[in-house]
């Protein structure tokens, strides 16, 4: 699965094995890429239109719940679905009919996929020569696979002697043997403990270090990962990429109410605009009048007096007594401490929307108990108007789900 020519990029290669539409393309392109699943009435539209290039070097995170079509991207680019439009190239060179052999790209799955009955050693050295890679190389090659992600002393031993971390290691390593320019990797951790998926995803970070001209795509629904290891984030829903930019700029200035749901953390309070001047603006939020940053949103800019959302970071909302300054009532809908902070629910006096407070710590409250709440200033950010069918509603249900919760 992990198959593909040693060179793929190579002149010769390129020029037998596909059409070069630009020498300077990106490691990665999809190309309007469509792909239906079946026929007639159970056909399903799993990808639509799906645009994303990904440079030599770099890492994009596809995050999105359950069904929005992640795994179906990957699948397209590494040749296990044929797309229904559009094309995918690598480096230039169209492989959209490709067999997934002659791609050259390795391929990390949650379920590890090692052959059961072969050694670490063995399951290493397969795409090696799968790929005809001299047998004098494969030592050598295995060697250095097994090395990167520390496994060289578990060479001789079979799967099922080797925990769950280090089974996924052998099949990170057996991917990584060929020296993919391209390496996708669907949810690798997702079927490991939390304590070592914290682990892995530390050694992956370092992996990545060690790869520094290597495009990754990394498919995940737990925006924790997404956030620890991508460069950039693509949010998918319902068979779309809906935005993508970096981590950071996704977290500090959501492009819509949904990615700043799934991202995790989010109130998302109704308001009114009321006044805008540059990055800042004024909005009325139920009876309280807040300042909050307004992100530029092209020659346009912000509708006065429109209805808005303003995200508010659970973690920013500051929880006080009630005499104290700036402290608004709030009422203790529920109070959950989770380790090393405590996630409230409140209904404030004064909004309609309830919020969700995450405070360091074991607060120790009672349910319909009276506290002070104090927002920060700014507030929050303001989130542009949704474009086209992106239901307002319909992220908002979801705003305080629980960040990177199973699906
Ligand atoms: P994700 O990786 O985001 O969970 P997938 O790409 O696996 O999503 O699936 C996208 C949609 O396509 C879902 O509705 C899923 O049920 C459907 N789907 C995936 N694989 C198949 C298949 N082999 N046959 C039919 N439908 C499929």
């Amino acid at each position: 699965m992990f198959d593909g020519d040693a060179h793929p990029t190579s002149a010769i290669a390129t020029a037998v094995a596909g059409k070069v539409t630009a020498a300077t393309e990106p490691a990665i392109v999809f190309d309007r890429v469509g792909v239906r699943y079946g026929r007639g009435r159970k056909t399903t539209v799993a990808l639509r239109d799906f645009d994303l290039r990904v440079t030599a070097g770099e890492t994009v995170a596809l995050l999105g719940p359950s069904g929005s079509g992640k795994s179906t991207a990957l699948k397209a680019l590494a040749g296990f679905v044929r797309p229904t439009s559009g094309a995918v190239r690598l480096a230039g060179r169209d492989v959209t009919d490709l067999s997934p052999a002659k791609r050259g790209i390795g391929v990390v799955v949650q379920s590890y996929a090692l052959f059961p009955h072969m050694r670490a050693y063995d399951n290493v050295a397969f795409g090696l020569k799968a790929h005809r890679v001299p047998r004098k190389e494969i030592d050598a090659r295995v060697a250095e696979a097994l090395a990167m992600v520390g496994m060289a002393a578990y060479a001789e031993r079979l799967p099922r002697e080797l925990s769950g971390g280090q089974q996924q290691r052998v099949a990170i390593a057996r991917a990584l043997a060929i020296r993919p320019k391209v390496l996708l990797l669907d949810e690798p951790l997702a079927a490991l403990d939390a304590q070592l998926r914290q682990s892995m995803l530390g050694e992956l970070q370092e992996l990545r270090k060690a790869l520094p001209d290597t495009a990754m795509l990394y498919v995940t629904h737990d925006q924790a990962e997404a956030l620890a290891l991508a460069d950039r984030i693509a949010v998918m829903r319902d068979a779309r990429l809906v935005d993508i930019d970096t981590a950071e700029n996704l977290w500090r200035r959501p492009p819509s109410d949904f990615t700043a749901a799934f991202l995790g953390g989010a109130n998302l309070l109704s308001c009114t605009v009321n006044r805008v001047s540059g990055s800042s603006a004024l909005v009325t939020a139920g009876t309280f009048t807040l300042r909050a940053e307004a992100p530029d949103v092209g020659p346009g800019g912000w509708d006065v007096n429109a209805p808005g959302l303003l995200c508010v970071r659970t973690h920013t909302v500051q929880i006080d007594a009630t005499s104290e300054r700036n402290a608004v009532r709030g009422t203790v809908v529920s109070s959950v401490w989770r380790g090393a902070s405590t996630r409230l629910r409140l209904a404030v006096d004064g909004l309609t929307d309830e919020i969700t407070a995450d405070v360091p710590g074991h607060l120790d409250t009672e349910v319909d108990a009276v506290v002070g709440v104090r927002f920060p200033d700014p507030a929050g950010v303001l989130i542009p108007p949704p474009i086209g069918t992106e239901s307002v509603s319909a992220a908002r249900t979801s705003a305080t789900s629980e960040p990177g919760a199973p699906e």
